[in-house]
């Protein structure tokens, strides 16, 4: 379903991105996005500002951004920012240039400790950081004109079920990242929350908790790597990270 629907969008989209894309023009599409669905989601009334889970949320952002900058390979400093979104959908995405979201339900459905929301937020920011979505923007792939989102740099984003967002949703695309971009999200993401502060010993649970709530489908997972591989790669990658934590 996922497949043909973004075939029928690339079929019907006959510009996309021509040119290639540097980081200066991606971040700069990502940020005016970004901009657009803040301003929608607070008009849905759906941007949560003041929760305790939004709270929470904040609190490893801010915590976690410095060293995620440090980790800047690209040339170009990002804007890092996160937005809350009250909706019960399990789902977190991060533009090019460090624009996130987090949706409550993530947090609050599966109950996650700062550790394991720190996992998340990791994840993500190293898709930012790595800059998995260029290679599909250069592809040209994947651009809705309608909304004027580039499919390619939206990458993990799903605009998820919110009533009112559900327009979004329609000019959304689903993830568009490699399986070896999610590897690398998983392995990177991991060391960043270590180097922040957040015990990297929570992560394979975190990836449990979720493959278990989504069945292993659906949305945001349904392309991330399956739980098996998933666990085998922590516990390879779980000695470094807890260095990282450790020497802090
Ligand atoms: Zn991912």
């Amino acid at each position: 379903m996922k497949l043909i629907s973004k075939f029928i969008t690339v079929a019907l989209v006959a510009i996309g991105l021509s040119a290639c894309v540097n980081t200066q023009q991606m971040n700069a599409q990502a940020e005016s996005q970004y901009s657009q669905f803040k301003q929608k989601a607070s008009q849905l009334g759906v941007l949560d500002t003041t929760s305790s889970t939004a709270k929470r949320i904040h609190q490893v952002f801010n915590k976690m951004k410095p060293y995620a900058e440090r980790e800047n390979k690209t040339g170009v400093p990002f804007s890092w920012e996160v937005i809350v979104i009250k909706d019960k959908e399990l789902n977190a995405w991060a533009m090019p240039g460090g624009k996130m979201a987090f949706y409550t339900g993530l947090v609050d459905q599966l109950k996650l400790s700062d550790d394991e929301i720190a996992t998340v937020m990791g994840h993500e920011m190293i898709h930012a950081l790595n800059e998995h979505s260029k290679a599909g923007a250069n592809r040209g792939a994947v651009t809705d004109t309608i909304f004027g989102i580039t499919g390619a740099i939206l990458g993990d984003i799903n605009l998820g079920g919110v009533s009112g967002l559900g327009a979004l949703k329609t000019y959304a695309v689903d993830n568009v990242f490699s399986r070896s971009d999610e590897s690398e999200a998983d392995e990177y993401g991991l060391y960043l929350m270590a180097k922040s502060g957040y015990n990297p010993k929570a992560a394979p649970g975190l990836w449990t908790k979720m493959a278990s709530a989504t069945g292993g489908s659906g949305g945001f997972f349904s392309t991330h790597p399956a739980d098996e591989d998933r666990q085998a790669n922590m516990q390879k990658w779980l000695p470094q990270a807890l260095e990282y934590y450790n020497a802090r």
